[in-house]
């Protein structure tokens, strides 16, 4: 039976149900360019690009994957911060029915080597800065050509604002060399053709995005959205902020569009709303406050860290930020003071939502302008269901109760790129099993108590314990090794290791972050190191992680 208490909390403005289009992705930007052609797109580092200037480049990128033999559903990598060239090389590959692949600027060798093999993508979209990293994995990966943009086309480019990598000091030495496999972004796009018209696509079949996410089982995996899944998430996120208007929002890009969240609430959402796309390479406070004074923003999409940053730096009085009307917080829970304080400074709301890689991303958020509950991630979305099971037997629980929850809806995905048995054990009977331990109330709103999976989430980024583990093991040193997640002020949570070395060796916690750093992305990197002489275990030899996290609170 599904029940839906929540209705009756309903904001008037918002309708229960939607018909959501069946087509294109890249329609959103198709159809806004039609209507408003010259109006500011996208927002970067002081120059606009309206929406015919975005729908020109991206048929010429779209032609430019063509012309290097990309078929419909190939796979093309796009790693790179928030900039034009993400945005034209995202749509530029969904107009000619090419699968993108957002790849995580930060990912070092290992990590990039297992998505580019995984995914089989054939082309990747980089930036001068990481070519080296890029061009080390290529012999090992399905790659073919590389497509670089240059930083040097952005200058004059201030320091320091690169998300989310630093600008070398001696001026940036970018020895990209191009050649066979290796082209510049710009020249391609200059020296080729528009296609024609947006390739049509099956939408509820077809995969606009394959999204890299270590779910439930912590081994990255690439999550299939289909055009349909993106489409119906940014109608759904759309509808929810109902005063919102057509042709006029602001939006305030600080999440990366390399992640699902920030790819639906900020640009496809942006581009649906033929709103402008403010793009901001690197979370860095000094720019975003800038931005939020010079361009007045209205909508600012974020996590908890973002907003707990910006309530408590200094400058925060001195500068306008009254221009913003909506956020909402995702990834993490979003602290009440954070709420009220980031609201009086504003006079806009900020509320929390919740959301994961598996439903493109958002399921559930509160109220804007109704009536919400702090601490609870709010109501299901339109067209969403939801429901809370016992972990053994299945069984929906009761109102209050905590168990696993359950999500239906056109947001949730097709499935795991080639991994069927993960497929069939997240999905079953129609509904998503999140891994997430919550609640629902009477009145049908849920919170999230805990996580089932070992996920870290430290500054809005998840971090799978095992993976860090597989890394330390690899030290010669290392015997033992296991990672948690233990309270941080400011990150929410931060990684800690515990070691076990081997009889007659010796480590240093200042190796051990240098073997670390070499290996994996730097937000995954134990930023607290315990060695032990031995770990508790269960009797079959499991790490017994719940005993050491409790061991953690009483020190
Ligand atoms: P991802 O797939 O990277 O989007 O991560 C999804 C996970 O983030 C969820 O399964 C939750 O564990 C967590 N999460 C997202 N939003 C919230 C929230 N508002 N409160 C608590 N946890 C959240």
């Amino acid at each position: 039976s599904e029940t839906k208490p929540w209705l009756r909390h309903y904001p008037e403005e918002v309708a229960p149900t939607y018909e959501y289009p069946k087509h294109n992705l890249a329609r959103l930007l198709v159809d806004s360019a039609q209507k408003y052609s010259d109006r500011p797109a996208l927002y970067f580092m002081g120059k606009t690009l309206c929406y015919r200037e975005v729908l020109d480049a991206s048929y010429r990128f779209a032609n430019v994957l063509k012309a290097l033999s990309v078929k419909p559903g190939d796979r093309v990598s796009i790693m790179l911060p928030n900039c034009p060239s993400a945005i034209i090389a995202y749509f530029g590959t969904l107009l000619m029915g090419g699968i993108v692949v957002m790849t995580n600027p930060l990912y070092m060798d290992r990590e990039l080597v297992h998505q580019l093999s995984d995914s089989g993508a054939t082309v990747i979209v980089t930036l001068d800065l990481l070519f080296d990293r890029v061009q080390k994995a290529k012999a090992r990966t399905p790659i073919q050509h590389v497509i670089v943009t240059s930083i040097k086309d952005y200058l004059p480019f201030p320091k320091n604002v690169l998300y989310p990598i630093k600008m070398k000091k001696d001026g940036a030495k970018l020895d990209v060399v191009y050649g066979e496999g290796v082209y510049a972004f710009k020249k391609l796009l200059r020296e080729t053709s528009r296609i024609p018209d947006c390739v049509d696509v099956d939408a509820d079949t077809d995969i606009a995005l394959l999204q890299y996410t270590g779910g439930t089982t912590g081994i990255s995996k690439g999550v299939m959205l289909t055009h349909s899944n993106l489409i119906a998430n940014a109608y759904q996120t759309m509808k929810w902020c109902y005063r919102t208007q057509m042709g006029s929002e602001r939006f305030l890009g600080a999440i990366p569009c390399f992640h699902v969240f920030g790819l639906t609430v900020l640009l496809n959402q942006a581009m649906l709303q033929a709103g402008m796309l403010i793009l901001i390479p690197k979370f860095d406070i000094d720019t975003i406050l800038d931005t939020i004074n010079k361009m007045k923003p209205t909508i600012f999409p974020g996590a908890p860290t973002m907003y707990i940053a910006i309530i408590n730096h200094k400058r925060v009085k001195e500068v306008d930020i009254s221009s913003i009307n909506v956020c909402v917080s995702g990834s993490a829970p979003l602290p009440l003071e954070v709420q009220e304080r980031f609201e009086a400074l504003t006079g806009g709301k900020l509320i929390e939502g919740y959301g994961l890689t598996e439903t493109s991303p958002v399921t559930h958020a509160n109220p804007i302008w109704g009536y919400r509950k702090i601490g609870s991630i709010g109501v299901p979305l339109p067209d969403t269901a939801a429901k809370v099971v016992d972990v053994n037997s299945g069984e929906e629980l009761p109102i209050g109760e905590i168990g696993e929850l359950l999500i239906k809806g056109p947001q949730v995905m097709k499935g795991y790129w080639q991994r069927e048995h993960e497929t069939a054990t997240t999905i079953r009977d129609g509904w998503l099993y999140t891994g997430d331990m919550g609640r629902m109330d009477e009145d049908g709103f849920f919170s999230i108590v805990d996580r089932k999976k070992d996920l870290i989430i430290a500054g809005g980024f998840n971090i799978y314990p095992r993976e860090i583990e597989e890394v330390l093991f690899e030290h010669p040193a290392i015997l033992e090794a296991v990672a948690v997640g233990v309270p941080d002020e400011y990150r929410g949570e931060t990684v800690k290791a515990f070691i076990v070395l081997k009889p007659g060796m010796t480590l240093t916690e200042k190796e051990l972050e240098l073997w670390c750093r070499e290996r994996l992305a730097a937000f995954k990197v134990p930023r607290k190191v315990e060695f032990r002489q031995s770990l508790p275990k269960t009797m079959i030899g499991k790490v017994l992680r719940r005993q050491l996290l409790e061991e953690e609170k009483k020190t």
